[in-house]
């Protein structure tokens, strides 16, 4: 059977008719498998919805507990047959209980893999290449001058800055699903053991990571704290509010802001920030190339992003490769995200 009669590009997302489910819906569906809690890829209103547990969970503590008529949690590598089709899920790497999805038929493997990153982080399982015949990659930063680096060394130029100015709050610009509990993760990896402060938006799905035994240490709630006492500490908060009156309850703030896009400058200081850090949830032009050859896929379909670049990418090293051209995907979660977001979005 041909791929694309597996897995076919619709309107409302990736169909497979053999199974009858879609991947990631953009639009309510009858049934829906989800590849991971943020927004453009976990949205309310399916009929059934199949998710790792941690998915499920988000999407009841972001949307309420009745975002779907009925849920079912399948584990990291548990295999189901859905009709004509066995679905199985693989750890994407990207935040807590993300997953690629594998649909084989007959011989046939295809890997989903919704948003992922091949870099370590401490809060979600490794990303895991899975050997496939067609490989549905994202694109986020799918240019030669997307290279993230390492996440430990941007760590240190915020722990530099708070100890260069021990009388300044530092206020940390992240998404609120994912990137703020990695960077306090990566904190408390540097060493960083004093209380860190938390901005109500980012408190319901950190709790929500603590209970799934994820060590925050120590995290406080911002607010009712005086201003003086917040003077070298660090808060986290979302990154619409780093531009916010909020701000002001803060003693001369220096306000980072933790994005994959920091890479290109001019992004940080158009948007008054002081401090960028180059910390990506997803994969960087290395992380891409590597992970299309790690799956041995002969054939790859790219979704959202920097598809161009990506595809011309695959026809060099002879894959046959195709920009899928879905819409709805890319901002990740509209609620944080800058007031004068960019219109590609904001990761
Ligand atoms: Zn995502």
């Amino acid at each position: 059977m041909r791929p694309q009669d597996i897995l076919t590009p619709q309107p409302a997302g990736l169909y497979c008719k053999l199974g009858d489910f879609y991947i990631d819906p953009v639009r309510p569906v009858a049934r829906a498998l989800i590849t991971h809690g943020h927004s453009d890829h976990a949205r309310a209103g399916h009929g059934e919805v199949l998710a790792t547990q941690e998915t499920l969970d988000m999407m009841a503590l972001r949307h309420g507990e009745r975002f779907a008529r009925a849920t079912q949690a399948i584990r990291y590598n548990e295999t189901l047959a859905l009709g004509g089709v066995t679905v199985r899920f693989h750890p994407a790497g990207h935040v807590l209980g993300s997953a690629q999805i594998a649909v084989t038929c007959g011989a046939t493997r295809i890997v989903a893999s919704g948003d992922y990153k091949d870099a370590p982080d401490p809060t979600c399982a490794p990303f895991e290449a899975v050997p496939c015949d067609v490989f549905i990659t994202e694109a986020t930063f799918g240019l030669p001058v997307f290279r993230h680096g390492h996440a430990a060394g941007e760590i240190d130029k915020l722990l530099g800055s708070v100890a260069l100015f021990p009388e300044r709050a530092h206020l940390v610009g992240a998404y609120s699903l994912g990137k703020a509990q990695r960077i306090i993760a990566l904190l408390r990896a540097a060493g960083f053991d004093a209380p860190i402060y938390l901005h109500g938006a980012m408190e319901p799905i950190t709790r929500y990571y603590q209970s799934r035994g994820i060590d925050l240490g120590e995290l406080r709630p911002v607010r009712g704290v005086s201003k003086a006492e917040l003077a070298g500490t660090i808060t986290i908060a979302p990154p619409s509010a780093t531009t916010d009156v909020w701000t002001r309850r803060f003693p001369d703030p220096v306000t980072a802001f933790a994005s994959g896009w920091m890479r290109v400058r001019a992004r940080g200081r158009q948007k008054g920030i002081e401090l960028p850090l180059v910390i990506s949830d997803h994969a960087d032009w290395n992380g891409l190339c590597e992970t299309i050859t790690a799956t041995g896929a002969g054939e790859i379909w790219v979704t959202h992003g920097e598809e161009d670049a990506l595809v011309h990418w695959c026809g060099t090293r002879g894959l046959v490769a195709r920009p899928l051209a879905l819409v709805g995907y890319g901002e990740e979660d509209p609620e944080d995200a800058l007031p004068a977001a960019s219109p590609e979005g904001e990761r």
